[in-house]
């Protein structure tokens, strides 16, 4: 058993990541944004720790007091600071109900267990009491997986697992290792690091989101293309549901029936609690090479990447902007206000791996690519990416102080379809903002398909909630009727329920509440999350 050197700064309570990171806006960059989308600072100031509304502790004592006899008295915490930081997720919604102070849904207790039996245990003791437990991770979800319906519950607590954080083993034959899931990323890889392995995954809110987290809700990186989806790294997992112990995962395939990883995989707390997974490493990379290209159009760069994704092997790291993000990311604030869409787009082609394999692949990469119409730029925008590939959601707090709305949402679809999935949300977000900046790249491909991933910054009316709802739900049901699937890798949660049951019909739905009523009889797992 290995546990991790550093733990992170616990995370900006109203906001993204280490508070140390917190940026401000550049003047000109808010001169800009007021001359382009008319965005103007907010009539009323953020909230202070202090002011936050939280709504008085509704467990008896009691109850805290027999979970603390599973965890021990340090590890359930009903303070506000506890609280407070075990509500909601980070989304934009989420961020915006913080600074107005609203901790309307914070749990009443945050329990923090130490082991599998202690999960359990916490498991059994809730389902006695009717206790809803939302298991939490790094907190990063998007989509309100951290929120638990309360109506026929004695209150809410916070399963936090932050105190599963080893290294179990690694066997190096089978390059398989097996981690506990309250493991953030970057403890995660500093724990393979020192046997000379990587996970290979990196996805945006890799500094703060657990590896629990990322098998609950099907996380996907910025490194998908090489190293594959966070699915489908798990070779294993041990999962407490309040009927017992699964240990599923047994050998790297089988056709003994129907692979139960996959009810865990995706399953966002409201089905058991992972305890323990298994998942497929890598070789630290000898070589990172990351580069850049343009495409004149975004048609053009997709066919391009389709091509690579077809015929590879893929690169590492494979991300096209579209127009206008290639131009806002590219642009130096002045240059924005022509708003062109003349800037063309970006590809980012990023390679890892021994030196001879890095060589080959970019080599074949360069040569599709440049078939298929793209002129080299050299390494500069690839390194430039890679360097800044953490930092967007540190600015999406400043554009939200600055009164800007900015949010973001993903889909997926086949290639013949993407097209169409794209102009139908774009139009959507559109004609529901205004005139919003949209901007939009692909970086999850396959062979068969790839996803969207849209950002949107607009100016915030006086309800930017109201303001994000309906052009969320235009998305929605334009990402519905253009055939595209609802998530590609933030998940379902509250937010995508109701599009989620649609995908996958009456019937799909009754699969999944039959599963939920055996594993969960009382219904105490993140209730109102994911399940129809
Ligand atoms: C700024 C930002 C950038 C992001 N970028 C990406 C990205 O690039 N790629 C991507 O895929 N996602 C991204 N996300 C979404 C989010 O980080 C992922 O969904 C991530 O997988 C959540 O991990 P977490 O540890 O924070 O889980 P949490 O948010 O704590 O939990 C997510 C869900 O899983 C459940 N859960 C957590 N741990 C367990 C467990 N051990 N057992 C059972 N259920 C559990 C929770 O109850 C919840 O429903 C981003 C989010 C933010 C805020």
């Amino acid at each position: 058993m290995e546990t991790p050197l550093t733990s992170a700064e616990p995370m900006l309570w109203s906001g993204w990541g280490d508070p140390a990171k917190a940026a401000e806006l550049p003047a000109p960059v808010r001169d800009l944004l007021a001359e382009l989308l008319g965005v103007r600072a907010p009539a009323v100031p953020a909230a202070t720790f202090g002011e936050v509304r939280l709504p008085p502790v509704a467990l008896p004592p009691p109850v805290l007091a027999a979970l603390a006899t599973v965890v021990g008295d340090e590890h359930v915490r009903a303070d506000d600071d506890a609280r407070i930081r075990h509500t909601r997720g980070k989304s934009t919604p989420d961020l915006l109900l913080m600074r107005a102070g609203d901790a309307s849904d914070a749990p009443d207790a945050v329990v923090l267990p130490g082991s599998h039996d202690e999960v359990a245990a916490v498991l059994r003791l809730c389902a006695e009491h009717r206790v809803a437990v939302v298991p939490f991770g790094g907190g990063t979800s998007v989509v309100g997986g951290l929120v638990a319906a309360r109506p026929g519950f004695a209150g809410v607590v916070a399963l936090d697992l932050a105190r599963l954080n080893r290294l179990v083993s690694v066997d190096p034959v089978s390059m398989v290792a097996e981690l506990e899931p309250g493991l953030r990323a970057p403890q995660a890889e500093q724990l393979l690091a020192g046997h000379g392995l990587t996970l290979g995954h990196f996805p945006q809110s890799y500094e703060y989101a657990t590896l629990g987290g990322f098998a609950a809700a099907r996380s996907s990186g910025q490194a998908s293309a090489g190293y594959g989806r966070f699915d489908d790294m798990v070779a294993g997992l041990t999962v407490a549901t309040p009927r017992g112990t699964l240990e599923i995962g047994r050998a790297p395939r089988s056709a003994a029936g129907p692979d139960l990883r996959q009810v865990f995989l995706g399953s966002e707390g409201a089905l058991g609690v992972i305890t323990s997974l298994r998942l497929r490493v890598h070789r630290t990379p000898a070589v990172r090479a990351y580069e850049g290209w343009r495409f004149g159009s975004f048609a053009a760069g997709t066919a391009a990447v389709r091509r690579l994704a077809q015929e590879g092997p893929p690169p590492t790291v494979l991300r096209l902007s579209d127009e206008t993000e290639t131009m806002v990311g590219l642009a130096k604030p002045a240059d924005l206000g022509a708003a062109g869409r003349d800037s063309g787009c970006l590809l980012v082609a990023g390679f890892e791996g021994a030196p001879g394999d890095v060589a080959h692949r970019r080599d074949r990469a360069a040569a599709v690519l440049a078939e298929a119409g793209g002129v080299h730029l050299g390494p500069e925008p690839g390194e430039k990416w890679a360097q800044g590939r953490f930092s967007a959601p540190y600015l999406r707090d400043s554009l939200l102080a600055a009164g800007a709305t900015v949010e973001t949402l993903e889909t997926a679809g086949f290639w013949s379809n993407l097209p169409r999935l794209y102009d139908a949300v774009r139009l959507a977000l559109l004609g529901a903002l205004g005139s919003p900046l949209v901007m939009c790249h692909i970086s999850h491909v396959y062979a068969t398909g790839a996803s969207l991933y849209f950002t949107v910054v607009t100016a915030q009316t006086a309800d930017p909630l109201a303001q994000w709802a309906a052009a969320k739900r235009a998305a929605n049901e334009a990402i519905v009727q253009a055939g595209g699937t609802i998530s590609h890798h933030h998940g379902v949660g509250r937010d995508h329920r109701e599009a989620y049951a649609a995908e996958i019909g009456d019937l799909g739905g009754e699969i999944l509440r039959g599963i939920k009523e055996r594993l969960d009889p009382a219904g105490i797992l993140n209730p109102g999350v994911l399940i129809p």
